[in-house]
């Protein structure tokens, strides 16, 4: 039996999961590590929190799983993205910790940026929606903020990098300064049509390209992990962001095809093919992959509270005594009782793009309980998904006859259920619910020719299918009134 290792270098953990040739998890471990909030807003890890927690996941999975590593094919490594490091070329030494993509620091840049009328350029070039998450004014503000480092850059001394940026180099032993073409688009300084860093926008922040990393197919080699950390050389064979590695991994390989992950927030990504969908509706462009040299793009779009809400009712509100328990409420009661719940705690994501909405709860009558409440709370998660589907259809005329559900909430049968209802589309959860990890490894596994695409397409752990059965009336009369709902809660906040 040959083997795959994936590493999820996530936000507040790292994983690693190690995946036989039948695309079966044999093993996985992980290790979270801590957050640092220096100020207000601000976000941090440690570099070497990130690499030794990873390691350690590592160890620890190859170790439980028995294998010999001389049947390890291949390491692939999907990572949290956006976050920024800056480090010696020489040494490795860090100059300074990450940058999480949550740190808000950099929002007085970006407005600069947006005040200088350079937003539909970034738009235009990146794909992105110019904020303080990408990475590109985190690097400006490391190169303002550390003496000489500006400087150090130009005379080639230091590279940038993002979390799969570092790991490669770190597990190279230096020998690879590198990023893939998913983790460069987040970065706010690639060409996503040109496939080039974008000299303009380096410009505009200040940035000189001598530090920064290569940009690589998703899928390849790019170099071999030194022999030091399992006792032998393995390749390297997948850099991919998380959401990239998971719609991969739930095996969304054709235009059309769409993944929603249902965590804390939800993220959820659509294949739209060879070539690049603009957005008119506040969605993401996006590279999905890169492999054999060939882009295949993708619309994203995000939803800040989803699983969250979940949260809030059992640990503010004491609603609930378990996120579970509200499957059970919500299949208690016939109906939401006409309640809405726009979770609009931070302002409201794609497609409203309302940093001023606040949240609410509306249609409360003297029948009004709380199981309502919770009902509702899960409702709006479908809704919210709804709004971008529907965006993402209006974008790319493309609408998925199936969504692939994965994430933590997704184990909600109530809600995958009221979700495909909602859409009036089938949607699927499967079975092995990391398909993150599985992304990576099967990107790792095709790079190093252990599996072709129609291998990939055959490693199927099977799913759970949940088929529409809401009637056409009823689902418009719900989506109509979840619409009024939001009316009522955009631009809550007096700027
Ligand atoms: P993340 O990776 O964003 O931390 P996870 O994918 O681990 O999130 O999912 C955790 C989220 O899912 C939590 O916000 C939790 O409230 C929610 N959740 C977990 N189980 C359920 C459930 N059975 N029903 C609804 N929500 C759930």
């Amino acid at each position: 039996m040959r083997y795959v290792i994936a590493l999820d270098q996530g936000t507040t953990s790292s994983r690693a999961v190690i995946f036989n040739e039948k695309g079966e998890k044999v093993a996985a471990a992980s290790r979270e590590f801590e957050q640092l909030y220096p100020q207000p807003g601000w976000v941090e890890h440690r570099p070497e929190d990130i690499l030794n927690s990873q390691l350690e996941a590592l160890k620890e999975a190859v170790e439980q799983s028995g294998i010999d590593v001389n049947d390890i094919e291949a390491v692939g490594i999907a990572n949290q993205r956006e976050t920024t490091l800056l480090w010696d070329r020489k040494t490795g030494e860090p100059l300074a910790n990450a940058i999480v993509w949550q740190c808000r620091r950099t929002a007085h840049l970006v407005d600069r940026l947006v005040k200088d009328g350079l937003g539909s350029i970034i738009r235009d070039i990146t794909g992105l929606i110019p904020d303080a998450y990408f990475s590109g004014t985190k690097l400006q503000w490391l190169l303002n903020d550390i003496p000489g480092a500006r400087d150090r850059a130009i005379r080639g001394e230091l590279c940038f990098g993002t979390v799969d940026s570092y790991l490669a180099w770190q597990l190279t032993g230096g020998k690879a300064h590198v990023t893939d073409v998913t983790n460069a688009s987040r970065t706010m300084l690639y060409n996503i049509h040109t496939q080039q860093w974008d000299v303009r926008l380096l410009r505009m922040m200040d940035i000189p390209p001598q530090l920064l990393p290569t940009v690589v197919d998703t899928s390849k080699v790019i170099g071999m992990m030194k022999k030091e950390i399992l006792g032998r050389e393995i390749p390297i064979a997948a850099l991919a962001g998380d959401q990239h590695a998971a719609l991969f991994g739930q095996g969304c390989f054709e235009s059309g095809m769409a993944k929603n992950t249902y965590g804390t927030g939800c993220f959820l990504l659509m294949n739209t093919g060879a070539k690049p969908v603009v957005s008119k509706n506040n969605l993401i462009t996006t590279p999905a992959w890169r492999i054999d040299g060939k882009m295949t793009y993708a619309l994203e779009g995000s939803v800040f509270m989803a699983g969250a809400i979940i949260k809030w009712l059992r640990d503010e509100m004491g609603l609930i005594a378990s996120a579970a328990e509200s499957e059970e409420i919500a299949l208690s009661i016939p109906d939401n009782g006409n309640v809405y719940l726009v979770p609009a705690f931070t302002g409201l994501g794609a497609p409203y793009w309302d940093m001023y909405g606040r949240g609410l709860i509306i249609g409360l009558t003297r029948g009004t309980g709380r199981k309502h409440i919770v009902r509702a709370g899960l409702e709006s998660i479908a809704y919210q998904t709804r709004d971008v589907l529907d965006a993402m259809a209006l974008d790319s005329g493309l609408t998925p006859s199936l969504l692939r559900a994965d994430g933590g909430a997704s184990q909600n049968n109530f809600l995958m259920q009221f979700q495909a209802d909602i859409l009036n589309t089938r949607l699927s959860r499967p079975n092995m619910v990391e398909t993150t990890a599985l992304g990576a490894a099967m990107l790792a596994g095709r790079a190093v020719g252990l599996w072709d695409d129609e291998a990939l397409r055959a490693l199927d752990g099977g799913q759970t299918e949940f088929t529409p059965t809401m009637d056409g009336e009823q689902r418009a009369a719900l989506y109509r009134d979840w619409k009024r709902a939001v009316k009522r809660a955009m631009n809550w906040v007096e700027a």
